[in-house]
């Protein structure tokens, strides 16, 4: 499969790394062109406001949305969860998302609490370490959306149909099973 990494902002090397590792070839995507080319496409952490502004200078905001649209498998990891969900709490003023996932999200959620931190969680019933950096949390989600995962007793992993997303970072773990479950489970 080919695999693209929205490399504009983020920690998409990491993203890369592991889904090469999980043996696909992976690319940068900073172009439409290069957009159209992928079987799928992961959304790094980063930093979601400067994510969807870069997206719309390099044009590929509405290219992105419309291929969500026909069914495309996304993963976002945190900023890229922010990015997937249709309605974001205590956004940047205006801040606008790729949405597709009928959800919620609370922005820097846990921020508050804990800048971040690291625990172990339970992801589609194995252990996985999760890694949170100022991260989001689901707030509520629509009848069509699975939760995998829970901290703090909010959602921290979810999916709805073809799209994936995690409050958390595996590709900072060296944990290969999240990206193996958004390959095997959802772009197979
Ligand atoms: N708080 C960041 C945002 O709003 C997300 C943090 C992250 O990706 N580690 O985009």
């Amino acid at each position: 499969m080919k695999i693209g990494v929205l490399a504009l902002q983020g920690d998409f090397r990491e993203h890369i790394v592991a889904a090469t590792l999980a043996g696909h070839s992976a690319s940068a995507i900073r172009r439409e062109s290069e957009l159209n080319e992928v079987d799928a496409l992961i959304l790094p952490g980063g930093e979601s406001t400067t994510i969807a502004l870069l997206a719309k200078s390099y044009n590929l905001f509405q290219p992105i949305r419309k291929r969500i649209k026909e069914g495309l498998p996304v993963y976002g990891s945190c900023a890229g969860m922010i990015l997937l969900a249709d309605r974001i709490v205590d956004g940047a003023q205006g801040q606008e998302t790729f949405g597709g996932i009928d959800m919620t999200v609370r922005r820097n959620a846990f921020g508050r609490q804990v800048e971040s931190f690291e625990g172990e969680i339970t992801f589609n019933s194995k252990l996985v370490n999760g890694v949170f950096i100022r991260a989001p949390w689901v707030e509520s989600v629509g009848k069509d959306v699975q939760v995998l995962s829970e901290a703090a007793g909010h959602p921290v992993a979810v999916r709805q149909g073809s799209l994936l997303a995690t409050s958390f970072h595996p590709e900072l773990t060296g944990d290969l099973s999240i990206h193996q479950y958004f390959f095997d489970e959802i772009c197979r």
